[in-house]
């Protein structure tokens, strides 16, 4: 599964480095890192994160279209 952070909407509440570490990382004030490529264990981890996020940032696998890294 892939995943896409919306980084303009993202305001750093960390849900989703509480619930996925290993995807999701935030550096700094403003600088989240995650990896596009999720894997496998990783998935619902990141179903949750995606959930979680207060601004609906995070995009997920079937949302994700062609183009997007
Ligand atoms: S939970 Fe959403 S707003 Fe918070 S750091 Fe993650 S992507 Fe950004």
């Amino acid at each position: 599964m892939r995943t896409v952070v919306d980084l303009t909407r993202c305001q750093g509440y960390a849900q989703c480095v509480f619930l996925a570490p290993a995807v999701f990382e935030l550096h700094g004030e403003e600088g989240l890192l995650y990896a596009t490529a999720v894997p496998d264990d990783q998935e619902e981890r990141v179903r949750q994160a995606a959930a979680a996020c207060p601004v609906q940032a995070i995009l997920l696998g079937e949302e994700v279209k062609s183009g997007a890294r």
